[in-house]
């Protein structure tokens, strides 16, 4: 993996934080430095497409923060209890720990293969729950919380004045939707749960308030608090955690520390398939490991950072079929050069006005549409003029982006059925038929390899092949 350390003078990175509903000024709380907390998955299953998205979407921002010479410091966290890990141990016959170890395993086989840089630390909610009992020790000595008749410790939602900011909902609005929910041990219908009280068979820690269990929305807050500070730079997530769970994470952080939570907040947007809501009763719901079997995990992260993180993402093949020609265009220009470039020697002149052009895509936002572009216009010119310099700048930037990490003969020739000593005999039996002008032999080798998936490519240095 090659990053580029640049050190620009003036950082003018223009973020949308969805808390104000505006693009802003990056202005980290230590000069040259990011902290940002991602929320992380709660481990039961295979990651889905959707956690996918997530996951290169904060990867990408974090390595143009690297790649802008910030000093980033990136948390993930775990959920591993909760009530469908708790459910899906005991219908497997399990422990939680042997499930969660399990499919923490294969999360991280998935994302390694994306490309995805692994969290700093990455720390999981059952080692943190001494912390999360001493945050609702201080809300309920703060008033912010209390404990019900039935055991259970909620958060006095109407006590925290700021609460419907970060989603823009309004107490009332919220009100009116909750009504369905009967709980007659709550004080108002609004007030969130931030520990459990264990039923039978449940697992459970001890705690001041009884034995039980943190609720989701406590342990971000503990975690984050934690690792970064009470106030950090970043906090980031898909879109469909901005209410409750965020909104929940403020109220909590921030009527426990008395101050600002998270300075900027950054959520992905949604991804459909084939234009349609993911679900696993439309019939439509993709793991990502079945998507990986499909495709190459680079064609993916491609198709992922063509459309701006913020924007609505289809997934249809259409759309991977484009995303694995321009991943094939890439490779294809730089094959020429694949022998002649030595990757950590790489460094990208920022001068240049493709390269500025890139910065500004990136700087807006982490426009990945439009600095695509320009990694797309680079091959172009690089197919026309075959210079090194180009290829350099071509590798340089898309590295940035996690992609066109790869020796680009063996992204070309993956997943071809034959052996390449068998194709390579047949390119040079091809070769000997052209010389003695038998181009019927010629051609009929041509198409047997293209029925079989492996297109030849003649240039001016031999023939050469690809998986089609
Ligand atoms: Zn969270």
């Amino acid at each position: 993996m090659v990053f580029i350390i640049v050190f620009w003078e003036k950082k003018n990175m223009q973020i949308y934080n969805s808390f104000t509903r505006k693009k802003e000024e990056f202005i980290p709380i230590t000069k040259n430095t990011v902290k940002m907390y991602i929320c992380g998955q709660t481990i039961y299953d295979y990651c889905h497409l959707g956690h996918a998205r997530k996951a290169i979407v904060f990867d990408m921002v974090r390595r143009w923060f690297i790649a802008s010479g910030y000093e980033v410091t990136f948390v993930e966290n775990i959920t591993d209890i909760d009530d469908k890990i708790i459910n899906r141990a005991s219908e497997n016959n399990e422990t939680i720990t042997s499930l969660t170890d399990r499919f923490t395993k294969f999360m991280h086989d998935d994302f390694d293969k994306l490309g995805v840089m692994r969290p700093d630390i990455q720390p999981k909610a059952t080692d943190y729950i001494p912390h999360m009992i001493s945050v609702i020790e201080s809300l309920i000595k703060k008033d912010y919380a209390y404990l019900a008749a039935n055991g259970d410790v909620y958060y006095k939602v109407r006590k925290f004045e700021n609460y419907g900011q970060l989603s823009g909902k309004s107490l009332d609005e919220l009100n009116v939707g909750e009504r369905v929910e009967i709980d007659q041990s709550k004080l108002d219908p609004l007030d969130f749960v931030l520990w459990k009280h264990a039923k039978e068979d449940e697992p459970y820690w001890d705690s001041p308030f009884g034995r039980g269990r943190p609720g989701w929305h406590i342990e971000c807050s503990a975690m984050a608090m934690d690792l970064l500070g009470a106030n950090f730079d970043i906090h980031g997530g898909g879109q469909d955690l901005q209410f409750p769970h965020h909104e929940n994470e403020i109220a909590q952080s921030e009527a426990h520390n008395s101050c600002k939570y998270a300075n900027l907040w950054m959520h992905n947007g949604f991804l459909n398939v084939d234009d349609e809501k993911m679900s696993k009763s439309l019939g439509n719901f993709f793991t990502l490991r079945d998507v990986l079997k499909l495709h190459d995990a680079e064609v993916v992260r491609l198709f992922m950072l063509k459309t701006h993180y913020r924007s609505p993402l289809n997934f249809s093949q259409t759309s991977l079929d484009d995303a694995k020609a321009g991943m094939t265009r890439l490779y294809t220009a730089l094959k020429p050069f694949a022998d002649n470039i030595n990757r950590s020697e790489i460094t990208i002149d920022w001068n240049d006005k493709r390269a500025i052009r890139f910065k500004i895509a990136m700087d807006d936002d982490f426009n990945t549409s439009l600095a695509l572009g320009v990694v797309f216009e680079i091959c172009n010119e690089l197919n026309v003029s075959g210079d090194i310099i180009n290829a350099k700048l071509l590798i340089g930037l898309a590295n940035i982006l996690g992609i066109l990490t790869r020796n680009p003969v063996e992204f070309l020739q993956q997943g071809a059925t034959l052996a390449s000593q068998e194709i390579e005999r047949l390119i040079v039996e091809r070769k000997t038929a052209k010389v003695s002008r038998d181009f019927t032999l010629a051609d009929k080798i041509r198409k047997d390899l293209l029925a079989s998936g492996i297109i030849l490519e003649d240039t001016a240095n031999g023939t050469t092949w690809r998986k089609l």
